[in-house]
């Protein structure tokens, strides 16, 4: 069973995104993206803007990036901060998967437009 990389001892849920497996943590509400969903991150991005946060919760997230060392869920390597087009994200260097923090996919949420136009950035950490 693939385990939270942020909350202590909590098991990933897999739940399907727009015909898509990902594991979310019940938690956090942290979601793990296999290499291979990629693909399908802006309809995911997409399917959270009608279900996740309201505008008022955004608000209450701090700027500064939280220093931690997170592991995989797959495969217990060290993921490593990526500059994602504006974005810090945290991705795996062994299997390219990306952990995606509650603050984080509020600051997707925020600049979604961003994301659509910068989507060759995100599908070339598949290669
Ligand atoms: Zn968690
Ligand atoms: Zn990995």
């Amino acid at each position: 069973m693939r385990k939270c990389p942020v909350c202590d001892d909590v098991s990933l849920v897999e739940v399907e995104l727009q015909g898509e497996e990902v594991d979310r943590c019940p938690q956090c509400n942290g979601i793990y993206f296999d290499q291979g969903e990629l693909e399908s991150i802006v309809e995911m991005i997409q399917l959270f803007l009608s279900v996740q946060l309201e505008e008022n919760e955004i608000d209450t997230f701090e700027a500064s990036e939280v220093s931690r060392q997170m592991k995989c869920p797959a495969d217990q390597s060290i993921m490593e901060k990526r500059d994602l087009g504006g974005h810090v994200m945290d991705v795996c260097p062994t299997c390219k998967g990306i952990w995606l923090d509650d603050r984080e996919i509020a600051m997707l949420k925020i600049t979604e437009y961003h994301i659509q136009q910068n989507l060759n950035l995100y599908l070339r950490l598949g290669q």
